[in-house]
């Protein structure tokens, strides 16, 4: 089922989904699942997984490094239909402009299509490792507007090179992007949300947002998109702190501001654990006040590990 039919379903109650990332080439599906067993209960509608970039890694040949340009998280789309045949759940996979070609997008929209996925999260993807700044792959898209686009073409039977007669065309829903804080890339925010607003007009039909830690910095994000004409359910995305590293991490690679207050508190703690206890409380408030707003879903990014997701989940849904 679409992202937008479950919370036309819900009818104004908050939804409780969160995101994945698949384990590392080489390990076991098993420790995914035992992440997302505890988190059942509380009836998440949909499960997003990401997808990673490609990188190089660096292969000893007897004394010489081989360079190999590999993805060392691929699965996105075996996780999602595992996840959906397992707990009977919507898996969304994300699909990305950086590293494919428009047929390589095309035949993974079939192949999603063929799976009975119903939502497709478009997006550009971060610049590589050893890139300064994002370059699309040649025959790929710049910009998630144009992903989008793509998607939507379908929808209406139309492929890269051809129109299809079709009886069996697909109707994804598409989700993309959003930045209370602004993408960083982008030159202000006004500028930011006209990009998001191409997005929903190429036909997204919901935003998820990037996570953020002042509940203001959305209630603003959102006023402004509806301003700017953007009329689709924007989704909360919330991180729990977890180690005192994140400090630095997060605001480094998603270049957001941290409440001092959560700082603080976070800069007084003397193990992670105590961190990961300040992380779920923060997040319970900051929660709870999302929800009293009247956001559709609390989207949480778990990181691959659900237990301070399901403590937070237990005092809010
Ligand atoms: P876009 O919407 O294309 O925007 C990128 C930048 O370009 C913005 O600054 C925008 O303002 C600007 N822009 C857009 N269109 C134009 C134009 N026509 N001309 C000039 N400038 C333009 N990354 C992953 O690698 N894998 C994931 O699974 C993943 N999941 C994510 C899930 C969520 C909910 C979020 C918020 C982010 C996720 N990301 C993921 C990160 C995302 O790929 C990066 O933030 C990326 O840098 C931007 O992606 P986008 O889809 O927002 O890009």
């Amino acid at each position: 089922m679409k992202v937008t039919d479950h919370i036309k379903k819900a009818k104004g109650n908050t939804l409780f989904s969160f995101e994945l990332i698949p384990p590392q080439k080489g390990k076991s599906i098993q420790e995914l699942y035992d992440n997302i067993d505890p988190l059942m209960e509380f009836n998440p509608p949909f499960i997003d997984v990401t997808t990673s970039r490609e990188e190089f890694i660096y292969i000893d040949k007897n004394g010489l490094l081989d360079k190999k340009l590999t993805r060392m998280r691929p699965g996105t789309l075996g996780i999602c239909a595992s996840i959906t045949h397992k707990y009977n759940v919507d898996a969304i996979p994300h699909v990305l402009c950086g590293g494919f070609t428009k047929e390589e997008t095309e035949y993974l929209l079939v192949d999603c299509h063929y799976l009975g996925i119903d939502n497709i999260m478009a997006l550009r993807g971060d610049a590589m490792k050893e890139e300064k700044y994002f370059i699309p792959c040649e025959g790929g898209h710049c910009y998630a507007n144009e992903l989008v686009g793509q998607i939507a073409n379908m929808n209406k039977g139309q492929f890269l090179h051809e129109v299809i007669e079709t009886d069996n065309k697909s109707n994804f829903c598409i989700g993309v992007a959003g930045y209370p804080e602004k993408h960083m890339e982008a030159p202000s925010m006004d500028a930011d949300i006209r990009r998001l607003k191409d997005k929903v007009d190429a036909g997204a039909d919901y935003v998820v947002t990037q996570m953020f830690f002042d509940n203001k910095r959305y209630f603003d994000f959102v006023e402004k998109a509806k301003a700017a004409g953007i009329n689709v359910p924007i989704i909360p995305g919330i991180k729990p702190v977890a180690v005192k590293r994140h400090l630095q991490l997060l605001p480094q690679v998603f270049k957001l501001d941290m409440p001092d207050e959560l700082v603080r508190t976070v800069e007084d703690c003397k193990t992670n654990k105590e961190v990961r206890q300040v992380g779920i409380e923060f997040a319970i408030q900051q929660s709870k006040e999302l929800m009293e707003y009247g956001v559709p879903v609390l989207h949480y990014y778990s990181m691959g590990k659900s237990d301070n997701i399901k403590k937070i989940a237990e005092a809010v849904f």
